[in-house]
């Protein structure tokens, strides 16, 4: 019998903030730049006597995150050299914080927090197998706040789910990109595993997973290799070191052991002053300004609309698409549950089908599509002349009832039209008749057929099934 061990997931995860500037110079952050080390200074190259100052928005950005996770935003903050040696770091230490923190607990989506830090960002270095190591510094000294959440998470998904959730709250506060393919937000994930819940197990650290997927492979791979070494009795050979992702083998491979690690000999930077938060920024103010949460919006759209969890999922994650749907609720005229969901499901089914078959696809405009739902709503409409309409609606601008009026497609809803049909088909079909009279309820169908082919497809089907109905069982 293979036993049973408990997982346990911590993680590190780096997100580059958008602001203007860097973080202690005036060079332009952008991390689309395609030139190399054009954005730089002698503040942000480490020339001899530069003195740094630091971006009042980067810090305002932590408050923000900080106050979205319901963390504790310190008071007293200050920033702390970590000495080492790498290339892409010019000044031989990079700038962070170490003992005081901007944000300290909180929770995102059900882990909790140990803190969020700030700091600066290195170069990236390029291999070159002709020109050796080319260095970009367009990055260094670009503001990145570290987050480091407590060893409380027990599986891949939750490892996912937290990594987007963060990805989330970063681009809803609007202080973070956070693309995890354009290096925009890195996750490292510690990962160890024990046989005992109450003691944790000897931790790995996966560095370089560049999308959520990979986060997941990742964790799924290390808890399936340090299960086999425990269950080959090997455990001893689980060992403290950080491990890398290879993408192609689907498997991580050590890349160094903790023996190797730094003495960074931190202390605080005695070029940048000592800060107190409190009476630098006005902390209500902040608050006044974050928009709604991913979670509040949730909860919200549980409670105002009917929609499925996938829809309210979509509108959450893709911010247009829910600021669409928003607006198109907002233009009909009764707030008719039936009515928003009708129109939800056209949007996440049907206009985001047409987006995906065709990237060009625009949207058609608000009011053009509340009308159309709102045509189809009162059975003026169905659902497959709705779809029809849909992409004309999107393309040419036109009123929906213009459209489906040139093209026939108004289902024909006047009883007193369709109880003349009716009875000119009833005569016509004794024996159907006979069918449904004798029990063989379902045997309306094949009238109810005729009736929409006796008016070319405008018959409101449901409506033309009570009329038959009543005239036969008259
Ligand atoms: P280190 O001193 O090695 O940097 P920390 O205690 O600072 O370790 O934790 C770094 C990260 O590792 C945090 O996200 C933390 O939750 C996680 N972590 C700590 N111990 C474990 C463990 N035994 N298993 C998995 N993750 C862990
Ligand atoms: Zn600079
Ligand atoms: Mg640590």
């Amino acid at each position: 019998m293979t036993q049973k061990y408990y997982p346990t997931i911590g993680l590190e995860i780096h997100a580059e903030l958008a602001t203007e500037s860097k973080m202690f110079c005036s060079c332009k952050n952008n991390p689309d730049e395609e030139h190399p080390n054009v954005n730089i200074c002698p503040v942000c190259m480490a020339h001899p006597g530069a003195l740094p100052t630091f971006n009042k928005k980067a810090i305002e950005s932590m408050i923000k995150i900080g106050m979205a996770v319901g963390g504790n935003v310190a008071d007293f903050t200050e920033f702390d050299r970590k000495n080492y040696f790498y290339p892409d770091i010019p000044k031989g230490y990079q700038i962070t914080q170490y003992k005081f923190p901007i944000v300290s607990g909180g929770e995102l989506a059900g882990v909790e927090l140990t803190r969020i830090h700030l700091e600066e960002d290195t170069g990236t270095s390029k291999h070159d197998a002709g020109a050796g190591s080319l260095i970009d510094y367009n990055r260094a000294g670009v503001p990145l706040m570290e987050l480091v959440t407590e060893p409380v998470i027990h599986d891949p998904e939750t490892a996912m789910r937290f990594a987007k959730e963060l990805q989330l709250l970063l681009r809803t506060l609007g202080v973070g990109h956070a693309n995890m393919e354009k290096g925009e937000m890195r996750v490292e994930a510690n990962i160890s595993i024990s046989p005992d819940p109450n003691v944790f197990g000897t931790k790995v650290e996966v560095k370089n997973l560049n999308s959520f997927s990979v986060v997941g492979k990742a964790i799924a791979y290390e808890i399936k290799r340090m299960t086999a070494l425990h269950e080959a009795g090997r455990a001893d050979e689980i060992v403290q070191e950080t491990r890398g992702w290879n993408d192609i083998k689907g498997e991580t491979f050590s890349q160094r052991t903790k023996e190797s690690a730094h003495d960074y000999r931190y202390f605080p930077d005695p070029d940048l002053p000592k800060l107190h938060l409190h009476s630098l920024f006005s902390l209500e103010e902040i608050k006044g300004t974050l928009p709604e949460l991913p979670w509040e919006k949730r909860n919200r759209y549980v409670s105002e609309y009917g929609i499925k969890p996938e829809d309210i999922e979509s509108y959450v994650t893709d911010i247009t698409l829910g600021a669409y749907f928003e607006k198109v609720v907002s233009l009909f005229s009764k707030k008719d549950a039936g009515l928003i969901i009708l129109a939800s499901n056209y949007i996440t089914s049907d206009l985001i089908g047409l987006q995906k078959s065709n990237p060009e696809f625009v949207f058609p405009t608000h009011e053009l599509f509340a009308e159309l739902i709102t045509l189809a709503n009162d059975g003026l409409l169905s659902s497959r002349a709705v779809k029809d309409i849909l992409p004309i609606l999107a393309s040419e601008n036109r009123s929906p009832k213009d459209i489906a009026e040139e093209r026939g497609l108004i289902q024909k809803n006047d009883p007193e039209a369709l109880k003349k049909i009716a009875e000119e088909i009833i005569d016509k079909n004794p024996a159907v008749v006979d069918q449904i009279c004798s029990g063989k309820e379902s045997a309306i169908m094949s009238l109810v057929g005729q009736m929409m082919k006796a008016t070319n497809g405008s018959a409101n089907p449901k409506l033309a099934q009570d009329i038959l109905r009543e005239i036969i069982m008259k």
